[in-house]
């Protein structure tokens, strides 16, 4: 087999959900976009289930159904893109709840499925998605009057405790729910770790069920192992790869690893990072390309290991995204669908 080997430990991501969830007196939902933030939404969602979420929030209907067809009929599923033209029977065929972002998707919901449930979304100052305070005041009454599932609002900065906006939209949000006895939401991984005043009726993580910042005490829970293909000696002022970038400055060893920037191993990677046989660390040597990665594992001696590791022990999604430039949330959106995949539980 040539291609990488992605493992995802189920039992660590429930195990951070469980942490989370014990950080909070709110309910603790999970956010499963993107195919569990590129991991695979069937085992992941299954695994959370278990673990006890009874809320998921997607960002797309076609999200919500994949969803539903792993869990069948009971948890509440959420749409953050809310109720989008041509989504009525998605919405309705998989009891998704859409998050009600702007007068003109209330009015479509209300017009094409009436009974079934929905929530809101409230801009607090980010901007993105939801009602603006004025909007909000306007359609408050009939709104309320329909019974919303949740009332949320979503946090630009929680991932800086010191910032002056998390504060403000504290506020925000306090003033626009404020005598509303229906479930609120405002926190995702970041405003949990800002604490309670921040929780309110249901909490919302996503990155922190894979242990990666900013909930940097949670367990890591993806490992990337690359088989060796090919190992060579070179001589002092050989070169490696494309453009020439790398030339061995004494007799080294080169081993050829399979995958490259077409499985999410960005090209920015290749100055910094190294990969790892045990515990030893083995800089990349050159470019990154497509399909293969040159690695200089001049370290190890006359040992031929059969794959070295991306992502594991000593080196995380954040790690990565460090060293791209990024943060681990692309990092792990950007693993390829070439890696062969098991799910440990
Ligand atoms: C992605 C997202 C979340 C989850 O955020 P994390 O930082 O991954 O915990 C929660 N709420 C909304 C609206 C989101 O878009």
């Amino acid at each position: 087999m040539s291609t990488g080997h992605l493992t995802i430990d189920l039992n660590a991501i429930a195990e951070n959900w469980r942490t989370l969830d014990a950080m909070t007196a709110a309910d603790t939902a999970a956010v499963v976009k993107a195919d569990c933030y590129g991991l695979g939404v069937e085992p992941i969602t299954r695994a959370l289930a278990r673990a006890g979420a009874r809320r998921f929030f997607v960002a797309a209907a076609e999200e919500g159904a994949a969803v539903r067809a792993a869990l069948g009929p009971g948890p509440m599923i959420g749409v953050f893109s809310g109720h989008m033209a041509g989504d009525s029977t998605l919405i309705r065929n998989n009891d998704l709840t859409p998050m009600l972002n702007s007068v003109d998707q209330v009015l479509r919901h209300f017009e094409s499925l009436p009974q079934q449930s929905f929530g809101l979304q409230l801009d607090t100052g980010m901007n993105r998605l939801g009602m603006e305070p004025a909007e909000w005041a306007a359609l408050r009454e009939p709104v309320l009057q329909q019974m919303p599932a949740m009332i949320m609002s979503h946090l630009a900065c929680a991932d800086e405790p010191d910032h002056f906006m998390n504060a403000k939209q504290l506020r925000s949000f306090r003033e626009m729910t404020e005598g509303l006895d229906i479930p609120c939401s405002l926190s995702a991984t970041g405003g949990i770790l800002l604490g309670s005043d921040y929780h309110f009726d249901v909490v919302r993580p996503g990155i922190g069920l894979y242990g990666a910042r900013p909930y940097e005490a949670g367990r890591p829970a993806v490992t990337l192992e690359l088989p060796v293909i090919q190992t060579r000696e070179v001589q002092p002022g050989e070169t490696v790869g494309y453009g020439n970038t790398w030339t061995a400055q004494r007799p080294a060893r080169i081993a050829t690893v399979s995958a490259g920037y077409a499985d999410g191993l960005f090209r920015a990677l290749a100055s910094t990072l190294g990969l790892w046989h045990g515990d030893t660390r083995c800089p990349i040597a050159g470019r990154i390309s497509m399909d293969l990665i040159s690695v200089d594992i001049t370290a190890l001696g006359d040992e031929a290991p059969d794959y070295l590791t991306m992502l594991g022990a000593h080196q995380g999604v954040d790690d990565l995204g460090d060293a791209a430039g990024t943060i681990g949330y692309e990092i792990l959106t950007s693993l390829g669908a070439r890696y062969s995949r098991s799910y440990q539980s």
